[in-house]
């Protein structure tokens, strides 16, 4: 009896050894920090409490789902909400562990910058993450473009690269999305006009649409690659997520995912694919697609519900 049981405990760990090595992985990011606007009219101080408590409940989040996360900062926007609460933010990341990168100094997009002004606002954007890293003992290594936008000719695509990798960053990129900012306009407007019975139907759109996009990326990458290379999830600080990551996270979890840091995942040779030049900001599985030649049907993509948009009337 005894010995029947070792045996088929030994088939069933053998089992989960197998399974835990097939396991999807997903590393978390998280842009526009300290805080991803609802509205397009600029952040200011009266935003700083908002602020905090957005980035507080989100790493609360990571911590409780063992998610390692990268959150790009806007140091406009830090600077936007003041001292001490801007920095403040930015130091609750790296505290504890968690990563910061370059989201450039403001949220410009870079198809209307020079490779100069680029340059500019990648420095810009440098001096207090660089500060907040440096009390965990860290250097900045991530940058991520405002919309993706990783330079619209292959010469700014190519200065902008080099220049990068000279100053120590490497590219992030994403592979999986759901639009949250989109969700986020009518959310917060929502809160704001009091109607929770809305404000509950778009995040409940918003958790659904994620789960379909999900999918749709695993399946995407999977048909380009030929296998499942390991996923960047790209999120937004915004008040949709202060109150809907738990879920976004559960629904990796509900697939089997395991949560990994950003450059584990960029340890798989998918990371590797020289780079598209485009003047969209699309997922990495389209850009794989076109650099590897594999026709997708990206017109078969799930879309988000018209009447949250509408809602906001846009
Ligand atoms: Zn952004």
């Amino acid at each position: 009896m005894l010995r029947a049981w070792i045996a088929a405990a030994a088939v069933l760990m053998s089992a989960s050894g197998a399974h835990a090595a097939e396991r999807p992985r997903v590393a978390i990011t998280v842009d526009d920090l300290p805080y991803a606007h609802g509205s397009p009219e600029p952040v200011t101080r009266t935003d700083a409490a908002r602020a905090t408590e957005i980035n507080r409940v989100l790493l609360k989040a990571f911590k409780a789902h063992h998610a390692p996360a990268v959150g790009f900062v806007n140091q406009q926007t830090a600077e936007r909400i003041g001292a001490p609460a801007g920095a403040h933010v930015l130091k609750a990341w790296t505290a504890p562990g968690f990563d910061l990168g370059n989201h450039l100094y403001a949220h410009d997009d870079t198809n209307a910058l020079t490779t100069e002004q680029i340059e500019q606002q990648i420095m810009q954007g440098e001096p207090m993450i660089r500060d907040a890293l440096a009390r965990a003992g860290r250097k900045p290594r991530f940058l991520r473009f405002p919309f993706n936008h990783t330079g619209d000719t292959a010469a700014k695509h190519d200065a902008v690269a080099a220049f990068m990798a000279t100053r120590g960053y490497r590219l992030a990129p994403c592979t999986i999305e759901a639009e949250d900012f989109a969700f986020n306009r009518p959310y917060e407007l929502a809160l704001k006009r009091r109607d929770q019975e809305t404000a509950a139907r778009i995040r409940k759109a918003y958790v659904d649409f994620t789960a379909a996009e999900i999918d749709w990326y695993a399946k995407l990458d999977s048909q380009v690659l030929g296998r499942e290379a390991p996923h960047v999830m790209l999120l937004h600080a915004s008040v949709l997520n202060r109150d809907a990551v738990s879920e976004v996270l559960a629904l990796f979890e509900q697939r089997g995912f395991r949560f990994i840091a950003l450059d584990e995942a960029l340890k798989d040779s998918a990371y590797a694919t020289p780079e598209t030049v485009t003047k969209f900001g699309p997922m990495w599985g389209y850009r794989w697609a076109r650099a590897l030649g594999v026709k997708v049907r990206g017109q078969d993509e799930p879309e988000r519900p018209a009447w949250v948009g509408q809602y906001a009337g846009g």
